[in-house]
C-alpha cells in the first residue's frame, strides 16, 4: 500500500483527544475550543507540505495543493470533523484523516497532479450545536445567508452569528464561502457506513450509487375527546383509530416500491393523551427514504389516499400533512465509481455497491460538482454512540482506493 496505516491510526487517536465529553464519548461542537484544536492540530500537520492553508467565510478548513496546470478546476477530497452529542471517534475524521493522508503520501512521493487538489474539512455537518446541518457544503453551495446565522440558535441561546464572532470570524461575510461550480472537478468524500451491511456481508469497500432523498411529514389528525366508557364507538370521532389505520400501512407502502425504499413512523403525539378519554388529536411523523424520487412521491400519496378515506366518513374529522424536508436523491458519479471499483479489484478488496441513507456532505456537494463516496466497514454497524469503530486496516483500504483514483483524476503524468 502507498497510504500509511500508522499515521492514519495517529491522526484518529490525536483528533479523538479534542473531545468535551472524555469518557462518555466523543463530543466535538462546532466553534468550541474543541473544534479550535481539530484545526490547531490540521494546521500543524498541514504546514510540513507545500499547500496552501486557509479558512472560508463559513469556517472551514481548506489546503490547496497546487496542480501543473493550476488554472485548471480543483478535486475536493474530505469530510467533516465535527461530532455529535456522546458519539464516536470516526463519524466524519475518518474522511477528513483520508485527505490528510492522501495529501502527505502525494508529498512523499513527490506527485505532481495536473489538477490541483484541496483537503477539506467541514464544520458543523450535524447540526449538534445550532441544529442546521451539512453547514460547510451548504456554505459552499450558496445555501446559507447571514439571516439563518442570526436565528440558528445554541442550547444557550447563543447564535451562530454570535459564535462565529466570538471564534474570530466575520459572519456577515458568510456568502463569500459560496463556490463557484467551475472551480471544481469532483468532490470525494469518505465515511464510515453506520450500518451493519459492509461488516456482515464481508465487504471492505462500500461504493455509493445514490444518497437517498428524504421527506419528512408531520401528519395531525384532529377529531373530538369524549368519555371512553359512555360513548358508543358508532359516535366517535376518535384520532387515533384513523391514525392507526393509517399508520399500520405505511411499512407495506415501502416494501412494495421494491428499491430499497424505507419509511418510518419515529415519533407520536396523543392528546390528551390519558386513558379514559377518546383521543381528540394524533399527531405523528413519517420519515421516508428512497434513491427514487418517486417512490418517495408513491409512498406519500398513498397515505393521503388513506387518511382522505378515512376522515370522509366522520365530517368531525380533519387532517392537516406538513412537508418539514423535502430532499431529492443524489446520483453519484459513474465516472468515479468506475475508478473505485477499478482500484478495488486491482488491491484485491470485495467491495459492495450501496446506496447511502443517511445524508453527507457529498449530498450537498452533488449540487456544485460530480461527487464520489466511499464507505468503510463500522463495527456491529454502530454509529453515533461511544462505541462507534472501524479497523484502521478498513479505514486505509477506503483511503488507498480514493488515493488511487486522486492519480487518475488528478491526471499524473
Ligand atoms: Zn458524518
Amino acid at each position: 500500500m502507498d497510504t500509511n496505516l500508522e499515521r492514519i491510526r495517529n491522526d484518529i487517536e490525536a483528533l479523538s483527544k479534542f473531545n468535551a465529553t472524555p469518557g462518555k464519548g466523543l463530543t466535538r461542537f462546532s466553534l468550541t475550543p474543541e473544534d479550535r484544536q481539530v484545526r490547531d492540530y490540521l494546521k500543524k500537520e498541514l504546514s510540513h507540505m507545500d499547500v496552501k492553508v486557509y479558512e472560508d467565510s463559513a469556517g472551514s478548513l481548506f489546503a490547496r495543493r497546487n496542480g501543473l496546470n493550476d488554472d485548471l478546476p480543483t478535486i475536493m477530497i474530505g469530510s467533516h470533523f465535527d461530532s455529535v452529542k456522546n458519539g464516536g471517534n470516526f463519524d466524519g475524521p475518518a474522511g477528513v484523516v483520508m485527505a490528510l493522508e492522501i495529501f502527505r503520501t502525494l508529498d512523499d512521493k513527490e506527485i505532481s497532479t495536473k489538477y490541483p487538489i484541496e483537503f477539506v474539512a467541514m464544520i458543523e455537518e450535524e447540526g449538534g450545536r445550532f441544529g442546521a446541518g451539512v453547514f460547510g457544503s451548504r456554505a459552499m453551495a450558496g445555501m446559507v445567508d447571514y439571516e439563518q446565522l442570526k436565528n440558528n440558535k445554541d442550547a444557550d441561546g447563543i447564535s451562530m452569528a454570535k459564535a462565529f464572532e466570538d471564534f474570530g470570524m466575520n459572519p456577515k461575510k458568510i456568502e463569500e464561502a459560496k463556490r463557484d461550480p467551475s472551480t471544481i472537478k469532483a468532490f470525494i468524500e469518505l465515511h464510515i457506513e453506520q450500518g451493519p451491511v459492509l461488516e456482515s456481508n464481508q465487504k471492505d469497500i462500500g461504493i455509493v450509487n445514490y444518497i437517498v432523498g428524504i421527506n419528512h411529514l408531520d401528519i395531525t389528525i384532529s377529531g373530538r375527546s369524549d368519555h371512553a366508557g359512555t360513548t358508543p364507538m358508532d359516535m366517535r370521532a376518535d384520532a387515533m383509530s384513523i391514525a392507526s389505520k393509517v399508520i399500520s400501512k405505511i411499512d407495506v407502502y415501502a416494501i412494495a416500491e421494491k428499491n430499497g425504499t424505507v419509511a418510518t413512523v419515529g415519533s407520536i403525539d396523543v392528546k390528551p393523551g390519558a386513558t379514559n378519554i377518546v383521543p381528540e388529536k394524533v399527531k405523528f411523523t413519517v420519515d421516508i427514504r428512497s434513491k427514487e424520487y418517486k417512490s418517495i412521491g408513491r409512498v406519500k400519496d398513498k397515505i393521503l389516499k388513506d387518511l382522505q378515506i378515512l376522515i370522509d366518513t366522520n365530517e368531525a374529522m380533519s387532517f392537516n400533512i406538513d412537508t418539514m424536508l423535502d430532499i431529492h436523491p443524489v446520483e453519484m458519479s459513474e465516472e468515479i465509481n468506475d475508478y473505485f471499483k477499478e482500484k478495488s479489484e486491482v488491491e484485491n478488496y470485495t467491495y459492495e455497491i450501496m446506496t447511502s441513507g443517511a445524508g453527507h456532505d457529498a449530498m450537498i456537494m452533488g449540487s456544485l460538482t460530480d461527487v464520489g463516496l466511499i464507505f468503510v466497514p463500522s463495527k456491529n454497524g454502530r454509529s453515533h454512540c461511544p462505541e462507534e469503530w472501524t479497523d484502521y486496516e478498513d479505514l486505509q483500504k477506503g483511503i488507498e482506493i480514493i488515493y488511487k483514483t486522486i492519480l487518475e483524476l488528478g491526471e499524473v503524468e
